[in-house]
């Protein structure tokens, strides 16, 4: 999942190895063969985040973008063990749950098997430095370009960015404002809106703030708005320093479940908050865009 914070966390990662540093060799499939040489022999200026989207500047002019949706990542290697063949791809099972890896019939699908990540045919494009081989898997968006993305649709309409110094407090309030029928929940997922707030995100932030999800905007407190433009940076800082949880754990906590320790509501449905202490948290696929979890009594919310 590339939330904000996630996305951030991994632009920090290619910014330790690829800032400053000559592109010695690069490989891809889809990209145009002019671009593959301009990009060759040009040292990468820069790597900075817009919401969910990664941009890395190329001293020869060229900017690539990045966005992984639900399944793009990112990997380095050490260069002597990638020219070696023994650097190995991630699995492809990575995303599916522990039960579904030891019921599924790893030799016949693949499944856990690692393999030379060089003959990987989900990779899109590999840099490569004297010392390092960054991978780029699955896509889904790679789109190189000569001038800045930041000036062009998708990023031109990207709304502040809460993981940056320039979000305004205020002149986001004034944009929540403006958008008085949008259901709460969907508001925040709209990236025009705020840019980088994913489903996890926004289940956790409307917890936090002890709002309905389900409500319009124009139905919500002048208070509780300013809580709520606070909240979103807040919430999204926590997670980037936490590596994607969003509530403190307790050395009980830690004991009890791993996955529902992480967070306030999101994917606790049927666990008692932990806040309240008597309501169920609750999950709803119907009345937002996509699932949405809450507290009843927290959220004051049925
Ligand atoms: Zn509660």
């Amino acid at each position: 999942m590339s939330e904000g914070p996630e996305v951030k966390r991994t632009a920090d990662k290619l910014t330790a190895v690829l800032a400053g540093t000559k592109i010695v060799g690069i490989y891809s499939k889809t990209i145009d063969a002019k671009i593959q040489e301009k990009i060759l022999g040009a040292e990468v200026r820069d790597i900075e985040t817009f919401g969910k989207n990664i941009v890395i500047s190329f001293s020869s002019g060229i900017f690539l973008r990045n966005h992984m949706m639900m399944w793009g990542k990112w990997r380095i290697y050490d260069r002597a063990a990638f020219d070696k063949g023994l650097a190995n791809a991630p699995p492809r099972s990575i995303w599916r749950s522990k039960t579904a890896l030891k019921n599924a019939d790893r030799s016949s699908n693949g499944i856990g098997k690692t393999t030379d990540v060089r003959e990987d045919s989900r990779v899109r494009l590999v840099l490569l430095t004297s010392n390092h081989a960054v991978v780029q898997f699955n896509g889904p968006v790679i789109q190189f370009s000569n001038n800045h993305p930041s000036s062009v649709a998708p990023l031109s309409l990207l709304g502040p960015d809460p993981l940056k110094g320039t979000f305004d407090n205020k002149a986001v309030l004034k944009r929540l404002e403006e958008r008085n029928e949008q259901i709460v929940a969907d508001l925040l997922l709209d990236q025009t809106f705020v840019a980088g707030v994913g489903n996890m995100y926004k289940s956790e932030i409307l917890f936090q703030v002890g709002l309905c999800p389900f409500i319009k905007t124009s139905a919500i407190s002048k208070e509780k708005k300013v809580r709520l433009i606070n909240q979103i940076p807040r919430t999204l800082w926590y997670g980037y320093y936490n590596i994607g949880k969003t509530r403190p754990i307790g050395d009980k906590d830690a004991q009890i479940s791993k996955w529902t320790n992480n967070h306030w509501v999101f994917r606790r449905t049927g666990h008692i908050c932990w806040v309240c202490g008597k309501s169920k948290i609750q999950m709803d696929r119907k009345r937002t865009r996509r699932v949405t979890f809450w507290c009843p009594s927290c959220q004051n919310c049925s």
